[in-house]
């Protein structure tokens, strides 16, 4: 089914009786060359990235829930390429080069909106920092300016400049970074994915893995065992659940990390805002609620839901940068399991059992890395080799002393 204005017009004209499921619901079949296990954002672009670049169509993703449940559906959809590290930047960039092109290849609307991302600056070494960011990014062809206060003020006139504590100097500004509508982001690979023969079946959990002689030949699940050449798991915030049923121990710990929606305002946040001396980011949905996070909830927990001092410690935040925020009533909130590394980058990697493969460590910034992240990862089963910007995301960098530290902060995954 190819969707076009025609054929919306049609459909509303003839009330709305020729649209098909968007994917089929099969049973699992016993074998299959790739299982993907997690049908989130980045195991639902994988398989879709498998069957249209590489040509391997035989996979199945099994998703514990229902398509869009985990973090791909909670996060607070923000996209950009504002990275400084050499192990970082071409990954993310690639990212953003694929979100611009997702919808005409997905031929699904996911709302991407370049409206741009404000990094704001409050000290000298901050700007320092920021300088050398915004050259990092440019030599690596990615886009980047560094704003005075005139030009912030121009765009955003409500922020608090003169703030006595934090007073605004200036901003990082990537114009092409934005918001994409996320669910549509899971919706719209499964579609892609399904079209091109990928079974995805949910309400299918992963309980353990089949190995032989060190070789990884399946899973067994909530709806019994299934055969398949290569195992990719993919489960975000349930990594370390997950990989222990292989005996493997990570270097991540999962926490919560929540998000925050306003009631419906006009028009007043132009892009993303991220404020530059605490944890706040805010946008502006299309509905016009402010969508806001901050840090992470400082304990480990499964629990797809947060606690109240980080309510409290979110909206100072907020009202440290913008007061008038402080007018808006907050409509709903929820959390997301975070699959926190130690050094705040992820893995893409191969395991040191054949034919199990590991995806995750994004901490919280793995939704603007979903396209890169799919296409690498289906790389990398497809063809037993890193893709070339995703090399370093290894396994065993933490014993090789190569981590991946973008901020800079320390082995803390509450700091990242
Ligand atoms: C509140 C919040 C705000 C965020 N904001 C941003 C942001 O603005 N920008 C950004 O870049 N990133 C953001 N993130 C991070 C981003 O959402 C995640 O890094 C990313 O979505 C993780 O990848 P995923 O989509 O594949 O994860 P998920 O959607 O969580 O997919 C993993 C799937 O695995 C399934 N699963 C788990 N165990 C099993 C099992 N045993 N068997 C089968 N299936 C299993 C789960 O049910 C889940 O559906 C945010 C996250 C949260 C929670």
């Amino acid at each position: 089914m190819k969707y076009s204005a025609l054929k919306i017009l049609w459909e509303g004209l003839t009330g709305n009786k020729g649209w098909a499921p968007v994917w089929r619901e099969p049973d699992p079949k016993p074998e299959y060359d790739v299982i993907i296990i997690g049908g989130g954002g980045h195991g639902l672009a994988t398989a879709y990235y498998l069957a249209k670049e590489f040509g391997v169509a035989n996979v199945a993703v099994l998703e514990k829930g229902w398509i869009g449940g985990g973090n791909v559906g909670r996060n607070t959809t923000i996209i950009r390429s504002n990275y400084l590290l050499e192990g970082n930047q071409p990954f993310y960039e690639l990212s953003l080069k694929l979100w611009e092109g997702l919808e005409q290849d997905l031929n699904y609307n996911a709302m991407i909106s370049q409206r741009g991302i404000l990094n704001l600056i409050h000290s000298d070494a901050q700007r320092d920092a920021f300088a050398r960011r915004a050259n990092g990014m440019r030599l690596s062809g990615a886009d980047s300016e560094l704003l005075d206060t005139a030009g912030i003020r121009k765009m955003c006139p409500f922020l608090d400049f003169e703030n006595a504590r934090f007073p605004i100097q200036g901003a990082l500004w990537q114009p092409r970074g934005g918001t994409v509508r996320h669910d549509a982001v899971a919706w719209g690979y499964a579609r892609g994915a399904d079209a091109r023969g990928v079974d995805i079946i949910q309400n299918c959990e992963v309980t353990g893995f089949q190995i032989e002689n060190g070789t990884c030949t399946g899973v067994e699940t909530s709806r019994g065992a299934i055969r398949a050449r290569k195992v990719a798991v993919c489960v975000a915030g349930s990594s370390g659940r997950v990989m222990a049923q292989a005996g493997m121990r990570l270097p991540i710990e999962s926490h919560v990390l929540q998000a925050f929606v306003s009631e419906g305002l006009k028009p007043v946040i132009p892009g993303v805002i991220t404020f530059g001396a605490g944890h706040f980011y805010v946008s502006q949905s299309d509905k016009g609620g402010l969508v806001f996070g901050g840090d992470i909830d400082g304990y480990n927990t499964y629990a797809q839901r947060g606690g109240l001092p980080v309510v409290e410690d979110v909206c100072e935040g907020g009202m440290a940068i913008m007061p008038m925020i402080g007018r808006a009533r907050l409509l709903r909130m929820w959390g997301g399991v975070m699959d926190m590394s130690m050094d705040g980058s992820p893995f893409i990697d191969k395991t040191h059992i054949d034919g199990l493969y590991f995806n995750g460590g994004w901490c919280y910034g793995g939704f603007k890395a979903t396209p890169a992240s799919g296409y690498c990862y289906a790389h990398l089963i497809a063809r037993d080799q890193p893709h070339e910007v995703a090399t370093q995301f290894r396994l065993d960098r933490f014993a090789r002393g190569a981590m991946i530290d973008e901020k800079g902060q320390g082995a803390q995954p509450n700091l990242h």
